[in-house]
């Protein structure tokens, strides 16, 4: 039988011992996989290497493309970076998909029914770490989001819930406030969603979308967000369900996927054979499903369901209302290889296709949009002085081909006609758009700048102003 090659690392803390456990049972429901060990994590970061992770433990990953990885411990201070960010970013993870499901009566959740699967764009938003301090006061972080990287996330949405045979996908986006970049998001959901006919779709506004969702989880199926929203709200769904040590989270990419527990390496508890292995074991499913070993996936899942519901419980969750047995790390392990073959009788049993390997399909290259540059947004580093007062200098400096439209503070309007009671900073973002239906050229904008300049002004930043296809490409300044 082919084995499919995957590469495992065994982690920190409680991580070699969780891993043992899940590559144990995995073992004897018959998964078809040959593990390649590689080093991540603690030794690997104070031998120096700064992303946790050694040069010759790529050419594994990026053979294999398929990792399945224990928590690590992240040493504090001394310029480390996050192993997950790193792989996430380097193997082009672009989904995390993290299925929050409860096990009541088993496991303690005020939401017994709850059983809903977050999708969270990996990539873009905020987390693209394009940060400047620009003034003395002010300081600013990039949201970045791009239409391949909505496409392809809405997409996988879409089809990982007709796939695992879910009935809705729900969207949550701030697009009342961010109509641009989460507009995107919000737009792309609804022209992919048409190509879905036969699943219920929503959007929601994040904020409402995530008190609903803490409040009543069981409405909600797949819930598919930016980065941000999907961090945030990833941790909240796992823990109301009342199983942060039984999650377990895939992060997938167009060629390699990455599968671990939601939880860290909880280094108090290592090496007592105490730790629940579950949350990794759920990662391992996924992966078991991911390289179409579907009937292995749904034998394990199956048994550990079984050994859940028969009482047999870890530390972590052991009640005795509940549980009949406290077992070690090994016991828990040895109980569900006991059971492989049985299924739940209370808790719902899994029937996962043999193979259900989700295509990957890339998103389409769109034609070029017809793009007219129409103006600039410069913003000044100024210490407070009436907008009034900067506004007249500035139209003495602005052209007839390119006249100041408006300034404005942190987003507020403050000339023409500002209120002197808006508080300011020392930050401006002065628009300079050119008359209706004309076109600026490059060398305008550069002369501006340089009279700006010569006049004692200090550009600290500038945004083009483009209209695409003669719609613009820029926020309207309301008020
Ligand atoms: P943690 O998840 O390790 O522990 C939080 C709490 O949950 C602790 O009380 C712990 O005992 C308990 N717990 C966690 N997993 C458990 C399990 N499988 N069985 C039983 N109990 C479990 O979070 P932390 O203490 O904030 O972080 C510890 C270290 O883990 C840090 O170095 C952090 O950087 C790292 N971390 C790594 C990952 C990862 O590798 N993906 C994720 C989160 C945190």
């Amino acid at each position: 039988m082919h084995k499919t090659p995957i590469t495992v690392a065994y982690g920190d803390g409680i991580g070699p011992e969780i891993m043992q456990a899940t590559l144990r049972i995995l073992d004897a429901a018959g998964a078809a996989i040959a593990p390649e060990i590689i080093e991540v994590g603690e030794a690997v970061y104070k031998r120096g290497e700064l992303a946790g992770i050694a040069p010759e433990a790529w050419e594994s990953l990026r053979r294999t493309k398929v990792f399945l990885k224990a928590p690590i411990t992240t040493p504090q201070g001394g310029g480390y970076k996050s192993l997950n960010v790193t792989t996430r970013k380097a193997l082009g993870l672009y989904a995390n998909v993290r299925p929050c499901v409860a096990y009541a009566p088993f496991v303690q959740t005020r939401h017994p029914t709850m059983d809903l699967v977050i999708v969270r764009e990996n990539e873009e938003d905020l987390y693209a770490g394009i940060e400047h301090r620009q003034t003395d006061e002010v300081f600013q972080c990039l949201k970045l989001i791009s239409r391949p990287g909505c496409e392809r996330i809405v997409r996988y949405a879409f089809d990982y819930a007709r796939q695992q045979g879910r009935r809705k996908v729900s969207c949550f986006v701030k697009d009342n406030i961010m109509k641009f970049t989460d507009g995107l998001f919000h737009q792309v959901f609804e022209e992919i969603g048409r190509e879905y006919p036969d699943l219920e779709q929503e959007t929601w506004i994040v904020d409402i979308g995530a008190a609903k969702l803490a409040d009543t989880p069981e409405q909600f199926d797949v819930v598919v967000m930016p980065n941000l929203y999907g961090d945030i709200l990833s941790d909240v769904a796992a823990q109301i369900a009342g199983s942060v040590g039984m999650a377990g989270s895939a992060n997938i990419g167009e060629q390699c996927a990455m599968f671990e527990a939601i939880h860290g390496s909880a280094p108090r508890r290592a090496g007592q054979n105490l730790a629940n292995p579950s949350g990794l074991l759920q990662g391992a499913v996924q992966m078991l499903l991911h390289i179409g070993q579907g009937e292995v996936a749904s034998r394990v899942q199956n048994a550990w369901l079984r050994t859940l519901e028969e009482g047999l419980h870890t530390y972590d969750i052991f009640d005795p209302a509940h549980s009949r047995q406290k077992l070690g790390t090994r016991e828990f392990a040895d109980a569900v290889i006991a059971r492989l073959g049985q299924r739940p009788e209370q808790l719902r049993a899994v029937d996962y296709p043999a193979d259900s390997r989700l295509p990957q399909r890339p998103p389409q290259p769109r034609p070029a949009a017809h793009k007219v540059l129409v103006g600039v947004d410069v913003f000044l580093h100024q210490r407070q002085r009436p907008a009034s007062e900067l506004g007249a200098r500035l139209q003495q400096l602005a052209s007839a081909g390119l006249p100041l439209s408006v300034i404005t503070n942190r987003g507020v309007k403050v000339w023409p006609n500002g209120f002197a009671e808006t508080t300011c900073v020392d930050h401006w973002r002065c628009r300079f758009l050119a008359p209706a239906g004309q076109a600026v050229d490059f060398a305008d904008l550069l002369a501006l700048q340089t009279r700006l300049n010569l006049a004692g002004f200090e550009p600290i930043k500038t945004e083009n102003l483009y209209t695409f296809d003669g719609e613009p490409g820029y926020a309207a300044v309301h008020g």
